[in-house]
């Protein structure tokens, strides 16, 4: 293929403004806070996970005291009687005053275990409380840091497409002055390596693939005409000759 020499150098501006396109397309893709952003996601599904456990645990707690508390209140009540119907001297043969005594004492001992099942589910209710709070106090706090964390992508992004637009606009502008087949070799090779179909030959030495050339390929090329357009023989890439090319 031939193409003027200087079309040849502005196909390096080119592949200067598609290296910077691609590290600002990498840039928006990579942003921080995009995995931030993630993972503040999945601790805050998490946290409304611990919060419903905790609510679901409060409410079982409620049932449980309501029961208790109503055990406690009917034991109290019997207890009452019986010893209402003692002061009142409604009993009078020993054996059932016997009996009564005994089952006033047996009561006793119930509702102090029931008391104490009161205590132990009020104990476990403000655990799930405390729960509560925690996993609520934390959602607010992610929630927040989510929010932080979406403004600062967006400003990010803000910046990088700006960049981006005054890039696509510079492009627009070279690659106008570029020859159409030269242009359609250079956007092949780019799509075949990584990002990079031009590079310039400096000092002996291929800036694509950072490989030096032999004496014999850089005597080839001397004795090549300006408008030739050269290959790498390494990585297959256009290599542009420039002032530093050290022929
Ligand atoms: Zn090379």
């Amino acid at each position: 293929m031939k193409a003027e020499s200087a079309h040849q150098m502005r196909l390096l501006d080119l592949q200067d403004i598609d290296s910077r396109i691609d590290r600002l397309a990498h840039r928006a893709a990579t942003i921080p806070e995009t995995a931030e952003m993630r993972r503040l996601d999945s601790r805050m599904v998490e946290l409304r996970d611990s919060a419903v456990l905790a609510e679901t645990d409060l409410s079982d707690l409620d049932r449980e005291q309501r029961k208790a508390e109503s055990d406690v209140d009917q034991v109290r009540a019997r207890s009452e009687r019986d010893a209402k119907r003692m002061a009142a001297g409604q009993v009078s043969s020993p054996k059932e005053l016997e009996g009564l005594q005994s089952e006033i004492d047996s009561l006793r001992r119930r509702q102090d275990e029931l008391e104490d099942v009161v205590l132990n589910v009020m104990e476990r209710r403000e655990g799930a409380e405390a729960r509560l709070a925690a996993a609520r106090k934390e959602l607010a706090e992610a929630e927040a840091e989510r929010e932080a964390a979406a403004e600062r992508r967006s400003a990010a992004l803000l910046e990088i497409r700006a960049d981006e637009d005054a890039e696509k606009d510079r492009r627009g502008r070279v690659s106008a002055e570029i020859p159409e087949d030269l242009l359609a070799l250079y956007t092949k090779l780019r799509e075949q390596h990584s990002g990079v179909g031009a590079a310039a030959l400096r000092y002996g030495r291929c800036e694509g693939c950072k490989m030096a050339l032999s004496t014999a390929e850089l005597g080839e090329i001397r004795l090549a005409a300006s408008d030739d357009v050269i290959r790498c023989e390494d990585c297959r890439r256009i290599l542009v000759r420039t002032t530093e090319s050290g022929l």
